[in-house]
């Protein structure tokens, strides 16, 4: 069995180094450097917490392997499960952290419930103002540098191909399979895989399925170092406050997102250009979750390309035209956790046929009925 993966993002290298430790000869194929993508540029949150539901098999398999990263890569991706905390500021965030508490409880995750003084018994510091919390004590965050480039190495010394920088000519159909074009030579293989992030939909349509999705860039920041030390990942409940979080790295600096409108991105450059003007609001609505940061210099912003799926929901599974091509794209602003899981489960897929992980509800079909019609789910 071979395979080519198309896209070189977490998914794609992860997806390749699994494909690889099954024994199937796997190129990856990318533009340009392996994880260069949305996946560089991301937040680092590991957390199940405020997922869709129907999600949480495959977060729960994709946190396992973050746990097991370092041992199975032979490189600490700086995983670390300090806690995801998530606050509560109103009525409306309290409903929300208490029916997901409930609902998500029957699929294997368990949050604790926190109380204001818990909170600041526990997190002092953090949300002087909030009335509750949830605090998920196995999640945590990942460094996205590093992830991407270890799954590639890995998969590398599996005997994977990475060609990574080149001008993609053609992809096309054949009767072996599917053959791909590049600057630096052609490349063929049974099965396709297309892992190509906010791009997916254009590979999607060479196959003629559809998939409404839009390029947005959400803008992230890092502050110089602070002596205060925060441990878990913060969040808040029911997008209060404009729906910001923030962690603190080993060297102290603050690294945070949210809390401002996404910047429209082109496909046709991917360039994703962090907006100066948004900082002082963003800042502004982070001060609820951390006072300590009202006189911090920011040193740095940026942000990525990512699609976003009409439905928030990403492409996982097989295509519903063309035997032998399979997706993994649109992860919509959440695909870091589910990184190493997708790859798994895509390997499984390629490799068996099937998966017990349930990916139903995010099969391409559900916009595309055979007739090419779209459908609303
Ligand atoms: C600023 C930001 C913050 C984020 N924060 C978080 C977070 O904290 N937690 C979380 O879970 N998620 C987060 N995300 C989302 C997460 O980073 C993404 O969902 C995930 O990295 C997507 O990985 P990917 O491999 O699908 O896409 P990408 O990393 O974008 O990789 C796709 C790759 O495909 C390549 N490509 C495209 N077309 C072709 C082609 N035709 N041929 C060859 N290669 C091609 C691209 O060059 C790219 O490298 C964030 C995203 C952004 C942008």
């Amino acid at each position: 069995m071979d395979a080519i993966v198309l896209g070189g993002g977490l998914m794609g290298a992860a997806s390749a180094f699994f494909l690889a430790r099954r024994g199937i000869r796997v190129t990856l194929i990318e533009r340009n450097r392996v994880g260069s993508g949305a996946t560089i540029a991301s937040f680092g949150n590991i957390r199940r917490s405020g997922r869709y539901i129907p999600q949480l098999p495959l977060s729960h398999r994709s946190l396992a392997l973050w746990g097991e990263a370092e041992a199975m890569l032979g490189r600490d991706v700086e995983f670390r499960a300090t806690g995801h905390l998530r606050l509560v500021f109103s009525q409306e965030g309290l409903a929300a952290m208490r029916s997901f508490i409930e609902e998500s409880r029957p699929w294997g995750l368990e949050l604790e419930e926190l109380t204001a003084r818990d909170l600041r018994s526990r997190f002092p510091g953090l949300g002087p103002e909030a009335i509750a919390a949830s605090f998920s004590p196995k999640d945590g965050s990942g460094n996205p540098r590093l992830i991407a480039p270890a799954f590639a190495n890995a998969a590398q010394k599996l005997g994977a191909d990475i060609v990574e920088n080149v001008v993609i000519r053609a992809i096309r159909k054949t009767d072996y399979g599917f053959k791909v074009e590049t600057s630096k030579g052609s490349h063929e293989a049974s099965m396709l895989l297309n892992a190509t992030g906010a791009w997916g939909a254009r590979i999607a349509t060479l196959f003629g399925e559809t998939v409404p999705i839009v390029a947005k860039g959400p803008q992230m920041g890092v502050t110089e170092p602070l002596p205060h030390r925060i441990l878990p990942v913060v969040g808040v409940w029911a997008h209060d406050h404009g729906g910001g979080y923030l962690r603190q790295v080993e060297r102290g600096n603050i690294v945070f997102g949210g809390g401002a409108n996404r910047i429209d991105v082109s496909l046709d450059t991917g360039y994703a250009k962090a907006d100066p003007a948004r900082l002082p609001g963003q800042l502004r609505s982070l001060l609820p979750i951390l006072p300590a940061l009202k006189n911090v210099a920011v040193i740095r912003t940026w942000s990525g390309c990512e699609g976003y799926v009409e439905d928030g929901l990403p492409v996982i599974g097989r295509s519903s035209t063309t035997p032998g091509l399979f997706h993994a794209f649109g992860f919509s602003g959440h695909g870091f956790q589910l990184g190493p899981g997708v790859g798994d489960v895509m390997a499984e897929i390629m490799a068996t046929g099937g998966t017990d992980i349930p990916l139903q509800d995010f099969r391409i079909e559900r916009f595309t009925k055979p007739n090419g019609l779209r459908i609303s789910r």
